[in-house]
């Protein structure tokens, strides 16, 4: 018989699962790793989960591959080859290892699969709307498909899609690289959801832009799941205003689109003060 699919509400005893584990692999691959990753649903705080701990073993390069299996043969690890997904070799285990049910990966530093499950667990880690999103859509599949996994994996797929092309525009994006102080900006102002500099080409005495930290294209794309940053950067600009003193009065401008002047796809609020705004606008 199929096994039962169980989606369970976030547990934190799961990554004192995880620290265990890591702690048994550690003492036993010592330096032949660089670093042991606690990644998938378990991974994410408030994220519901089926309560299986994923891992990676992250080893410098392949050339290490050969030592660490036999390290793992050892303590009970069997290798399975990567199953059909390279840069991820798999392991399944005996009775012999005496911890909560995990699965266990190996891949080298530079695999392109551990970066997929480094930067799905990061951008889940910063983005509490996601969180419960994905909770609900993994609720429901369980519900829908309770013994069958490809249609359980069939109905969070998309989701899933959605969050990766999201991590892709914010690796490429100006202002989320200005958001993770990759690149340069003049702060004025920033807290857990908004962040707003000084536009580097100002057209006004004061030309500050205010953007949200979730990565929202552009005003179309504001939905009811995402609007409150939207209400909470009015707020903020309000402030921005009082402190700055901006009393002779300011206008607040967002350009929609590549008609409409939009030049960086990120949404962002243009607050422009100190000198005469004509209407209607240009
Ligand atoms: P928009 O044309 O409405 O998309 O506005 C984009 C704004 O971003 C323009 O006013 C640019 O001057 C500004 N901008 C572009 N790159 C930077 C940057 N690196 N730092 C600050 N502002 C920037």
């Amino acid at each position: 018989m199929a096994r039962r699919i169980t989606v369970l509400p976030y547990d934190p005893a799961w990554v004192r699962s995880f620290e265990d584990i890591k702690a048994r692999l550690l003492t036993a691959l010592g330096s032949l790793c660089t670093s042991i990753e606690h990644v998938g649903s378990t991974a994410v705080p408030g994220l519901s989960a089926k309560p299986i701990i994923d891992i990676d073993v992250v080893i410098p390069d392949r050339s290490a591959l050969g030592e660490v299996i036999s390290t793992l043969g050892q303590l009970g690890y069997r290798h399975e080859g990567d199953l059909g997904i390279p840069g991820r070799e798999a392991f399944a285990y005996d009775s012999r290892v005496p911890l909560p049910e995990h699965h266990l990966y190996v891949c080298a530093e530079d695999s392109e699969e551990l970066g997929r499950h480094l930067a799905f667990r990061d951008y889940l880690r910063t983005h509490p709307a996601a969180v419960s999103g994905y909770s609900r859509i993994k609720t429901e599949a369980a519900g829908l498909y309770p013994e069958d996994i490809d249609g359980y994996i069939r109905h969070k797929a998309p989701f899933i899609e959605n969050i990766y092309k999201e991590v892709i525009q914010m690796n490429d994006c100006l202002f989320c690289r200005i958001i993770k102080g990759e690149i340069p900006s003049d702060k004025v102002y920033e807290d857990e959801l908004c962040y707003a500099f000084k536009d580097i080409a100002p057209t006004a005495p004061t030309h500050i832009l205010v953007i949200p930290k979730k990565h929202i294209s552009k005003l179309d794309e504001i939905t009811p799941e995402n609007s409150a940053v939207i209400a909470h950067i009015y707020e903020v600009i309000a402030k921005l205003a009082k402190e700055l003193d901006l009393k002779d009065g300011f206008r607040v401008v967002t350009n929609c689109g590549e008609s409409a002047g939009q030049s960086v796809f990120h949404i962002h609020f243009h607050l422009l003060a100190g000198r005469p705004f004509g209407w209607p606008a240009g």
